[in-house]
């Protein structure tokens, strides 16, 4: 296998734990009785319900209408009837109106191809479907698709790059994705550079995948414009402006966005959708969720419905192991703990982490021993420590102006590394959000 090896400065070198699930082929979850879907599942504005208690519902319905620009419709994963419109609380901590249905186990679908394809479909007939179709950012960031292909005239996109990293430990759905829907992929990023108008794309993935690797080679001989390319096993290798430096030597300025040099960034699974709704015409309504961890009796990967509860997830792949010491929505660098249960799967849950009691307990804090290890794995060439130190005393504004606070990218690379584990990325997400309090007042 040819080995391009691409990486960035700085990042860790981290057990991965994907022998967990990475055998463990794609299953379809079995199917929920009831479904919680909250109709605020992106960045961006809510979506207006349009459904009512009642209703007679399919699969791939549109329940929730986007009004705003940055926003994204919400679609039924079932068939069945509404039960109850309430506010629940959503795997991101997040309160948002939910529309409660009743399965009747038909799966009858509202949706059927309409014969679009690569070579019929124009540009903006690509992004409206995409908009239609609910996709936002699987990887976890979950901005509208749409909005992040309409690129302003401008701009001009010379790259498309599918991230294929997938460099938080424990995480496997888009290595399976990519082993096993490299055709569904490569279309769909193929529809996302028509979409762009870009002359090249690539898809990136790291060096522990040398299936994928070889799978997606094989493939991308289809498509003289596309090249498959892999990047270092590095943690935050699949962070956005490192894969963009990794792959073209490009480097998103401060504040700035991939467009600004030419790129845009897509996630595996968001890839696959895009192919879905173009070539099926299928909304965005399920997704492969890595279920995981030494918490969990049998780690494997489900092709998940949106709004099945995370407790019936959990019971498919075996309970827990003991009692669970921390369940994570996502991976354990970037991903959210979960302070409750009682929530659902959301477009953005690409995989429930349970991490045993052990596991979960960190250890005390101690005393900075200034050995500058969380500078030099800072990816963005920030001192971690400084700002840290000036938001134990407040001094935000600081933070921002002398050290750059706001380029932190949140990947916890320092917390990781720091032997006095000392809690640095917690205090620069306080740090970002009192900077970003004070600008608005000003
Ligand atoms: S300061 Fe931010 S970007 Fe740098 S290592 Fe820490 S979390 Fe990552
Ligand atoms: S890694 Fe931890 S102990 Fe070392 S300088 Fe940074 S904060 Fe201090």
């Amino acid at each position: 296998m040819k080995v391009d090896n691409l990486t960035f400065k700085g990042g860790v070198h981290m057990h991965g734990y994907k022998e967990l699930s990475n055998q463990r082929p794609i299953t379809k979850a079995k199917d929920p009785s009831m479904v919680y879907i909250p109709l605020h599942q992106h960045i961006g504005a809510p979506c207006e319900c349009i459904v009512a208690v009642g209703d007679e519902v399919k699969v791939g319905q549109k329940i929730g209408e986007a009004k705003a620009f940055v926003c994204a419709p919400v679609h039924s994963s079932v068939s069945g009837t509404v039960k109850e419109i309430t506010r629940k609380l959503t795997p991101t901590g997040m309160m948002a109106e939910t529309v409660v249905i009743e399965n009747d186990g038909l799966d009858t679908l509202a949706y059927e191809s309409q014969g679009k394809t690569l070579e019929n479909s124009e540009p903006k007939e690509i992004i409206s479907m995409v908009k239609e179709a609910g996709i936002t950012g699987l990887g976890g960031a979950s901005f509208p698709t749409h909005v992040k292909l309409s690129v302003p005239e401008d701009k001009k996109i010379d790259f498309v790059i599918i991230n294929g990293a997938e460099c938080e430990p424990y995480l496997t759905a888009d290595q399976l994705s990519m082993e096993t829907m490299p055709e569904k992929l490569l279309l769909g990023l193929a529809l996302e550079m028509k979409a762009v108008n870009a002359p090249k794309g690539y898809v990136a993935v790291e060096t522990n995948k040398p299936k994928a690797i070889e799978i997606l080679r094989k493939e991308a001989e289809k498509h003289a414009n596309i090249e498959v390319v892999s990047v270092k096993a590095k943690y935050p290798q699949g962070d956005e402006k490192r894969i963009i430096d990794a792959v073209v030597g490009r480097q998103v300025p401060s504040g700035g966005l991939p467009m600004d040099v030419g790129c845009v960034v897509s996630n595996v699974s968001s890839a696959i959708a895009i192919y879905n709704a173009v070539y099926e015409n299928k909304p965005l309504y399920e997704r492969i969720v890595t279920m995981t961890g030494h918490g969990i009796k049998e780690p494997q990967n489900l092709l998940v419905k949106n709004g099945t509860p995370l407790t019936e997830l959990i019971e498919q792949a075996g309970g827990f192991v003991g009692n669970p010491g921390k369940v994570i929505m996502g991976g354990p660098m970037m991903g959210m703990a979960q302070t409750t249960l009682e929530t659902a799967a959301i477009k953005g849950l690409g995989g429930l982490l349970i991490l045993t009691e052990e596991e979960a307990c960190t250890g005390d804090t101690t005393d900075c021993i200034k050995c500058g290890k969380c500078v030099s794995v800072c990816p963005v060439n920030l001192e971690p420590i400084s700002i840290h130190k000036l938001a134990l005393k407040e001094r935000f504004e600081e933070a921002g102006s002398i050290y750059h606070a706001l380029d932190c990218v949140e990947c916890g690379s320092c917390s990781f590394i720091c032997p006095a584990k000392r809690p640095l990325v917690e205090s620069i997400r306080l740090a970002k959000r009192e900077i970003r309090s004070l600008k608005q007042k000003s």
